[in-house]
């Protein structure tokens, strides 16, 4: 167990203005921001960064809503990080999501779902990495 993991609000979260709010919840729920930033992805780091998922038929619209506009990547610290995380941000499709979890609140659809969180330490480890190694 690791306490650190790795999130993005995403670029739908932006768009309908609930960056501040999604924020709110991480501080609420004791995670410590140690670092975020917003950008704009270009193709080649939403394509780097989902990789894994490049046989997968939704990739392509994936990686442009990706690209579509702002969103903040964020390296948040909280004991069992990864397992926290993963639980308040609720299952991938919000119609499947419990009550109470942010993709539940403000998802609009699988794609469009408002947050992403590392699966694993491992991933954690390799995703902020991904994202803020080079900062100066
Ligand atoms: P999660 O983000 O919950 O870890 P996945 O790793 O399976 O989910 O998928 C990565 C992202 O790809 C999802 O958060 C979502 O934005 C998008 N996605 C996953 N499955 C689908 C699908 N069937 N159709 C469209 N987009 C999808
Ligand atoms: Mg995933």
């Amino acid at each position: 167990m690791q306490n650190k993991t790795f999130a993005i609000i995403k670029p739908d979260a932006v768009e309908s203005n609930n960056l501040g709010k999604i924020i709110d919840i991480i501080i609420k729920n004791e995670f410590t921001i140690l670092n975020a930033r917003l950008i704009t992805m270009s193709v080649s780091q939403a394509e780097g960064f989902y990789a894994i998922h490049k046989e997968r038929p939704f990739f392509h619209d994936l990686v442009s809503f990706m690209c579509s506009g702002p969103c903040m990547v964020l390296e948040l610290e909280k004991p069992n990080a990864v397992k926290e995380w993963r639980s308040l941000i609720g299952s991938t499709d919000p119609n499947e999501a419990d009550d109470g979890t942010i993709r539940k609140d403000f998802a609009e659809s699988k794609e469009r779902n408002s947050v992403h969180g590392s699966d694993s330490d491992e991933n954690a480890s390799i995703e902020i990495n991904y994202f803020f190694k080079n900062e100066i």
